[in-house]
């Protein structure tokens, strides 16, 4: 079981020192002691609502934020661990590591041409010297453009076509493992599943193993073979994702559950709306205890004083809440 995981992180903590006031800095608590593991070839969503840390875990876990503590550890090998010291030299993973930004507009440079932007990803790495051009027309190919695009600029390409670009240039180092930071939440909802199907096809067909950040369970629904919810910065629930979407124990899932629209107004649903009150809290200053506390309909005394253990309820389902 051990080494079909691709991926295993623990006890991942992100910490920001941010200015609080003029003369006064502060520190923001992104992810919180989380831990996790992505298997080879699936997919594991990950959903919280904004400001939960999602992006933050998925840059930590690439290492393009480093992490405060923990351990990583890529394919049988330990990429960062606090206790040992251990920082290792990304550049040969940042070919197996990949990432697809959210803004597709802003994380492509406008100076640059398609095939410029497409074709750095293989110059960095010495990759297809020989044929470069023929790797960027089949790359672009590949992701539903063609050769006559390569010499355009980003700015003259639809939101979609430039998230086809960005996907194009993870492509191009022939990577192992993507992180999908939310890849279709600026898109057109007409656009949003042609994004997402090309994902899938793609990952059957290059054996890819990914990463799919949203904020919202609906789209991650089809996608994942796992689902993990994030509030405040911790992990709350992992499990599969049909027993997630049947059988969802922490009552922050509950909620985001019963918020997704149902498809036919006719169908009653099986778990009753919850209606969250108030806003998420400050990362800067979380509420001791559980998190999520102030704003649980099922909170009790404990609640507010001890902070709930991530535990293994039954087999393979993980949640943090004194209740379950
Ligand atoms: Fe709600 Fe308490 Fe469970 Fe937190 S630990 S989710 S406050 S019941």
């Amino acid at each position: 079981m051990e080494d079909n995981k691709l991926l295993v992180c623990d006890n991942i903590v992100k910490h920001f020192t941010v200015k609080e006031t003029f003369n006064k800095t502060a520190t923001v608590h992104a992810v919180e002691d989380v831990s996790f593991y992505i298997k080879k070839g699936e997919t594991l969503g990950v959903v919280g609502e904004s400001g939960c840390g999602k992006t933050t875990l998925g840059r930590t876990i690439l290492r393009l934020h480093e992490p405060t503590s923990g351990r990583i550890t890529y394919d049988g090998e330990v990429i960062f661990d606090s206790e040992k010291n251990i920082k290792a030299e990304m550049y040969p993973y940042r070919r197996k590591m990949q990432i697809i930004f959210q803004d597709p507009s802003a994380s492509l440079d406008p100076r640059m041409t398609v095939a410029e932007i497409v074709g750095e990803a293989l110059d960095i790495h010495g990759l297809y010297k020989e044929n470069r051009r023929d790797r960027i027309n089949e790359l672009l190919r590949r992701v539903g453009l063609n050769q006559e695009h390569s010499n355009r600029y980003p700015h003259e390409f639809s939101g979609g076509q430039q998230q086809r670009i960005g996907i194009a240039r993870a492509l191009a180092v022939e990577p192992e493992f993507i992180v999908c930071d939310e890849p279709i939440s600026a898109l057109d909802v007409s656009i949003q599943a042609q994004i997402v199907n090309m994902l899938q096809d793609m990952q059957e067909e290059f054996g890819l193993t990914y990463m799919f950040i949203a904020h919202d369970l609906s789209v991650v629904k089809h996608i994942s073979d796992r689902i993990a919810v994030m509030y405040l910065g911790k992990m709350v629930e992992l499990v599969d994702s049909k027993r997630l979407y049947e059988n969802p124990l922490h009552p922050y899932t509950k909620s985001l559950l019963s918020a997704i629209p149902l498809p036919d107004p006719k169908l009653t649903r099986s778990l009753k709306r919850i209606k969250l009150e108030g806003e998420i809290p400050s990362p800067i200053h979380p509420p001791k205890g559980c998190r999520f506390h102030e704003r649980c309909p099922y909170a009790k005394d404990i609640c507010s004083e001890v902070e709930p253990e991530f535990r293994e309820v039954e087999d393979g389902h993980f949640v943090s809440c004194h209740i379950i």
